[in-house]
């Protein structure tokens, strides 16, 4: 007997006819002898759908009321799916975040778990009753109630894995795995067997919304056993743990492995952020202390940053890219801000995207941003701006090009899968 997590994505929980089928592939883990707590998601599009409630109210909403409203899209779905395990004969109960309870901080829209009470949970599991949790959702210490960011249930799902002890995460979604690039740009990615936890985390964190990327570092910092595997499987398909996914392994694991480790192991865009330029800035120490320590106090991530070098009455320019959903916010705060930072003009573009090449051989290995910067030119694309990490080198291009982008990238670092394979 393994005691195992099942989270199933958004398209896998869209509609009647889809849910059924997931109470169906619950069933059979359960059939064979396992138990078992599912972690799901709100039907895809419906978050969305919320999200625009909230912007429509107030493009400056209150974080907390948002998380009241975005947080009852899993509500639904989590009853559907007991009330499907029910009708097929199975013992099922929802469990809300607020109920077991997920314990996170107060930072509203993206809060992060600080525990998961699983007493009841286990005692539940262990009487043969299927638990199942809304993904996203979880509660302050003040009783509020939160959300864990977008895509935010494949954490709830690997955090309710940490606290139960289980066995397995298995990552259910609308790709059969992790693959080279989003399937749905490049028809010739490749998919992966295995990706250690470093590279997912890269990956993840640079835009492959396949898995969110607090959930790898859980799984990660947890040695919580994850694996992504596709949803629309057939009534006769084999069990999970024999289905081809992609398994995230530890580096040891895949060196046993994978002897011959691939330069590159994949290629991300992020369209979800936005760009913001702030002119003539003071070039003393400080100025952009100024400008940084505000945007941290109120929660908003930055991510690329570069200020040129002042050309001449000791002024410069800054510019730095921030989720797109707290651009209207960041706005906001900077304009509040102006006199004390002491800037002449605040620029926004929205419509930017990150491309971003991962791979671990990048550590031992020269020319991999070469090779980016001159494929990218040679299609007549432009850099706005460069970021590199030991494992990554990340551009922001127009977002336009995403796509474009994509497949040159794909194609240079000779990722493409041979015809036969594809
Ligand atoms: P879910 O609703 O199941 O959480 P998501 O939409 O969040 O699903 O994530 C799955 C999607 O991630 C896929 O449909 C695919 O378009 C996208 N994706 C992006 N990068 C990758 C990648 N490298 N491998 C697989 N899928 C990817
Ligand atoms: N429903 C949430 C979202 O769309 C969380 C998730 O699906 O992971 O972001
Ligand atoms: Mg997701």
């Amino acid at each position: 007997m393994a005691r195992i997590v099942m989270k199933f994505g958004g398209t896998s929980m869209a509609g009647t006819e889809r849910i059924r089928r997931v109470a169906r592939i619950v069933q059979r883990q359960q059939a064979a002898g396992h138990e078992v707590a599912v972690v799901v998601s709100a039907m895809s599009g419906e978050t969305d759908r919320l999200v625009n409630f909230c912007r429509e109210a107030d493009p400056l909403y209150d974080p907390a009321e948002y998380d009241v409203v975005v947080a009852a899209g899993e509500q639904v779905t989590s009853g559907l799916l007991a009330m499907h395990l029910q009708a097929i004969g199975a013992k099922a109960r929802s469990w809300l975040g607020w109920q077991l309870p997920v314990q996170t901080d107060d930072a509203h829209a993206k809060a992060r778990i600080e525990g998961i009470d699983s007493d009841a949970l286990l005692a539940s599991m262990a009487a043969g009753e299927i638990a199942v949790i809304p993904g996203f959702q979880g509660l302050t210490a003040d009783n509020r109630i939160t959300t864990l960011g977008r895509g935010g249930s494949d954490t709830s799902a690997v955090a309710v894995a940490a606290a139960i002890g289980a066995d397995r995460c298995d990552i259910y979604t609308d790709v059969d795995g992790v693959y080279t690039t989003d399937p749905r740009i490049v028809a010739k990615a490749r998919k992966l067997k295995y990706v250690t936890y470093e590279e997912m985390l890269e990956l993840a964190s640079v835009g492959s919304k396949v898995l969110q990327t607090r959930s790898v570092s859980l799984a990660m910092k947890e040695k919580v056993r994850v694996q992504v595997l596709s949803s629309f499987i057939d009534d006769d398909a084999p069990a999970a743990d024999t289905i081809p996914g992609t398994m995230i392994v530890s580096d040891e694991e895949l060196e046993g492995i994978d002897m011959e480790r691939q330069l590159i192991t994949g290629i991300a865009a992020d369209k979800n952020e936005a760009k913001i330029t702030l002119t003539r800035i003071a070039d003393r120490p400080g100025a952009v202390a100024q400008i940084f320590g505000p945007l941290a106090a109120a929660n908003i991530n930055v991510d690329m940053i570069i200020q040129n070098i002042a050309k001449d009455k000791g002024e410069t320019d800054v510019t730095f890219t921030v989720p797109g959903a707290d651009l209207a916010r960041t706005q906001a705060l900077l304009e509040s801000q102006k006199e004390a930072i002491g800037y002449y003009r605040m620029i926004s573009d929205g419509k930017v995207a990150k491309i971003s090449v991962v791979g671990v051989g990048m550590k031992s290995h020269a020319g991999v941003a070469a090779t980016m910067f001159r494929s990218l030119a040679d299609r007549g694309i432009n850099i706005q701006a460069i970021s590199t990490s030991e494992i990554k080198v990340s551009v922001l291009i127009d977002a336009d090009e995403t796509e474009l982008a994509v497949r040159v990238l794909h194609s240079a670092y000779e990722l493409d899968a041979s015809d036969e394979a594809a």
